[in-house]
């Protein structure tokens, strides 16, 4: 038996397992010819509800349950609970969705049934927290950002005005009543008297960060939606990559700033669209679809049965 890496010869193998599906395998996975790197994954746990239930004999030496056992199960009983979602009150577009397929902002303002939930898995309900958490503590540092930076001598040309900062605007277009409202992560004030949101994204690893060289289309869309219900046409975002690995050192690659502004053009755009959405919801006319924009949609299965 060989540890992952090491196995060089032809019918050597290792132990290994993974997660698919929220259930945890164990796998002796045969090297069947080394040149061609060929493996063989021999599957022989059979698969159970969560990993603590499934013994790993060949991973982790037997040991005693502890209390720090059943606390692990009850966690994993928690993150195990699907999201819930709230029946919408009224037809309105918040900024992060502006940018969504037509077909899917109608569904969603119908409150049309979604897509069956995907089994719910333990550690992908954990993930939102780890960019949440990171929200908070930059927030929180921002906010004190001028008092430190004054303690140290340090000059500076911004300061965080308010985070969480809620908006919502009503307009009229096209005889229809369009309605955004959202949140955006903070509104920074420029020691020139200029206003700007500041919005977070973040990134899990470096290399994602690295491809990036400008703020994706739907994020720009986002800006125009925030201009629209705070009148404040530019947003700086902040992207930063979670994975810190510490050969990164000094060099700080961790971090990217954009800025966009959003004009008037793009915001009659913008509004004439949601205007249309309105118009389609009020007449009962499913929109086209829009199918680049279909990975994350949670409408796929109601969408398909359209005759359109
Ligand atoms: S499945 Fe695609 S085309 Fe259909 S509503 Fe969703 S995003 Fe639009």
């Amino acid at each position: 038996m060989s540890q992952r890496g090491s196995v060089n010869k032809i019918g050597e193998g290792y132990i290994d397992g993974s997660y698919m599906d929220g259930r945890f395998y164990e796998a002796f996975v045969f090297v069947s010819d080394v040149k061609e790197g060929k493996y063989l994954s021999l599957l022989f746990n059979e698969p159970g509800e969560r990993s603590s239930k499934i013994p790993r004999k060949s991973v982790e030496p037997e040991r005693p349950r502890t209390i720090a056992d059943d606390f692990h199960d009850q966690i994993e009983d928690l993150y195990s609970i699907p999201q819930e979602y709230w029946p919408r009150k009224e037809v309105r577009f918040s900024p992060s969705m502006v940018a969504k397929c037509e077909r899917e902002l109608y569904y969603l303002n119908v409150d049309a049934e979604k897509d069956p939930p995907q089994p719910a898995v333990p550690w992908k309900n954990r993930l939102p927290r780890n960019g949440e958490g990171v929200h908070q503590v930059t927030q929180k540092d921002y906010l004190a950002m001028p008092d430190k930076m004054k303690k140290h001598g340090k000059t500076y040309n911004f300061k965080m005005l308010q985070t969480e900062v809620i908006g919502r605007k009503v307009f009229e277009v096209d005889g229809v009543m369009v309605v955004i409202s959202g949140r955006c992560d903070g509104i920074l004030l420029h020691r020139d008297g200029r206003r700007f949101i500041w919005e977070k994204k973040t990134k899990d690893k470096r290399k994602n960060l690295q491809k990036i060289k400008e703020p994706q289309d739907d994020h720009k869309q986002q800006v125009v939606a925030y201009s629209l219900i705070f009148d404040i046409p530019g947003t700086i975002f902040e992207y930063e990559a979670l994975e810190k690995p510490p050969w990164m050192k000094d060099v700080s690659d961790d971090m990217k700033h954009f800025y966009v502004e959003s004009t008037s053009e793009m915001e009659q755009k913008l509004l004439t669209r949601l205007a249309g959405i309105v118009k389609a919801i009020e007449s009962k006319q499913v929109p086209p679809k829009d199918l680049d924009k279909c990975m994350f949609c949670s409408y796929k299965e109601l969408c398909a049965k359209e005759s359109n």
